[in-house]
């Protein structure tokens, strides 16, 4: 099975923060597939924007070692290589100054779709929002897209969204999460609200709770300087964590577009308890063999920033009210993984005795690694000897239900840069989501601060620390294995 390629109209797309890390590693590479996929048509073109000093072969060079740094594969077919090259341009240019502005806008072409990717420190993204403006690129058929971190609270969330709105209208405004760019998240969707069979489940009466787990397996590495100062609440929670909570617990919307979808989301951020400060669990990794501790990596000895981060969270409405929901993110954990399972309650009465055990069905949607959607069910174990009851999955994985092909469906950025380019929000944070969610966390963070809260040690390549362990166990429930 080959997936759908649906034709886009003629765009220009500027980098802004083109020689960038995020640039390198994900959205040039990604544009070069979508190119592959025949989805860069006519005359598109890609436009690096920053203040590396580089001329325009310098930048096609850097183009290409980022693609054949972080996608090998792509690069062996050399034609299309030089032929995506030949429409990649770069223009120096200060963000803050005037330098570099006529030159980037002689250069972009007005008679097309425009989308202004601000691949930068979110400092900046004011004062090119009012460039864009000055120099006369923003119009009704451009767009801009914004990276995560939208702020680090509510006050600086609600700033960033004021300076967007004075040189753009909301619906030109893309606020990237790319966890709900994820071929199964959307498929989640799909499960939920194209079956008959799940929905009527969905809700308290038939759901015991849900976990959800980003599980890193990595530490900060590189990005410490950052990292150090927002914590897996800022870095991971506020954003990825709620947007996969908000898809999973959200009402039906009346349809699937953008203002429905967010509509729904919004609901369900808006309906979250506080959070009382004994269900929350941060904590910070520690050295193991030959790999450094988290201070250590990020250079501050007395860091209290959390790597780890556990939340069970309640939903007050008519549908999940009783149902705890269960939120984790951490770094250096046993494996790289992350899933959402939603655990189904005991059927009433078994009718096989005790000894037949407790059994319940999960369905677990694996975001990675082996992005797949999986139903446990209990079935007999086969063969003589009485009525054994055993859990089997009902696998969806892609590419067994699907064939070989269907694994090769367009990553997060891929699918989330064309739907920019088509002018589709649906999979975009808007912004009073984005406040709404801040909202949720400022006041667990503050209460970290005012109370001179520290973070629990935990072994690197652990499950985090225990007290997230407990955070279940005292309700009598655990956590699923972090696997890979
Ligand atoms: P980076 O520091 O590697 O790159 C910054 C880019 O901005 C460079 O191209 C630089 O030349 C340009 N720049 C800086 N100041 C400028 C100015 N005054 N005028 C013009 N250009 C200027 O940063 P990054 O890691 O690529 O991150 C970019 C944004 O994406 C940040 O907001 C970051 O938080 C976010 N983000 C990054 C990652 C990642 O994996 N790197 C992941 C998610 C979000």
């Amino acid at each position: 099975m080959v997936s759908r390629v649906i034709p886009v109209e003629p765009f220009d797309l500027i980098v802004f923060g083109g020689t960038g890390d995020l640039a390198r590693r994900k959205i040039l590479p990604a544009l070069f597939r979508r190119y592959c996929a025949g989805q860069m048509g006519g005359s598109s073109r890609v436009i690096g924007a920053a203040r590396s000093d580089l001329d325009e072969a310098g930048y096609r060079a850097f183009v290409s070692d980022a693609i054949a740094e972080f996608d090998p594969d792509a690069t062996q077919n050399r034609d299309h290589l030089s032929a995506f090259l030949e429409r990649v341009s770069y223009v120096i240019l200060d963000a803050r100054g005037d330098a570099g502005w006529d030159k980037l806008a002689a250069l972009v072409q007005k008679d097309r779709v425009r989308a202004y990717y601000f691949s930068v420190g979110p400092g900046l993204f004011g004062d090119l929002a009012q460039r864009l403006h000055t120099y006369g690129m923003s119009d009704a058929d451009s767009r801009i897209v914004v990276e995560k971190p939208f702020g680090r609270d509510l006050a600086s969330a609600r700033d960033l969204n004021r300076v967007l709105a004075q040189h753009f209208e909301e619906r030109q405004i893309y606020r990237i999460d790319h966890y709900l760019g994820k071929e199964t998240v959307q498929n989640l969707m799909a499960v939920r609200f194209g079956n008959m069979l799940f929905e009527p489940l969905w809700n308290s009466q038939y759901v015991d709770h849900i976990q959800i787990t980003v599980a890193e397996s990595v530490g900060v590495g590189g990005r410490g300087e950052y990292y150090d100062r927002a914590g897996a609440m800022r870095d991971m929670m506020q954003n990825h964590l709620m947007q996969l909570l908000c898809l999973i617990a959200m009402e039906p919307p009346a349809k699937f577009d953008p203002d429905a979808v967010r509509d729904e989301k919004l609901k369900v951020i808006r309906a979250l308890d506080p959070v009382e400060p004994d269900c929350v669990v941060r904590g910070q990794y520690q050295a193991d063999d030959g790999a450094p501790g988290y201070r250590d990596e990020v250079e501050a000895p007395d860091s209290t920033t959390e790597s780890f981060v556990a939340i069970r969270a309640h939903i007050s409405n008519w549908r999940w009210a009783g149902t705890p929901f269960y939120l984790r993110t951490g770094k250096r954990l046993k494996a790289r993984a992350s899933e959402i399972a939603v655990v189904f309650k005991d059927a009433p009465h078994s009718i096989f005795g005790v000894q037949a055990g407790r059994h319940r069905n999960i369905l677990t949607i694996r975001l990675q690694p082996n992005e797949g959607i999986e139903l446990g069910v209990t079935i007999k174990e086969p063969g003589p000897g009485g009525m054994r009851l055993i859990d089997v999955p009902l696998d969806m994985t892609f590419a067994e239900a699907l064939g070989p092909d269907s694994a090769d469906f367009p990553d997060a950025y891929e699918r989330l840069i064309m739907d920019v380019i088509r002018g589709n929000q649906t999979l975009f944070m808007r912004g009073d989501e984005v406040e709404e969610a801040w909202s949720w966390t400022d006041p667990i963070i503050e209460g970290w601060e005012e109370r001179g809260e520290a973070p629990i040690p935990y072994a690197s390549g652990s499950a985090g620390p225990d007290d997230a362990l407990m955070l279940m166990h005292r309700d009598g429930r655990r956590w699923r294995e972090i696997r890979a």
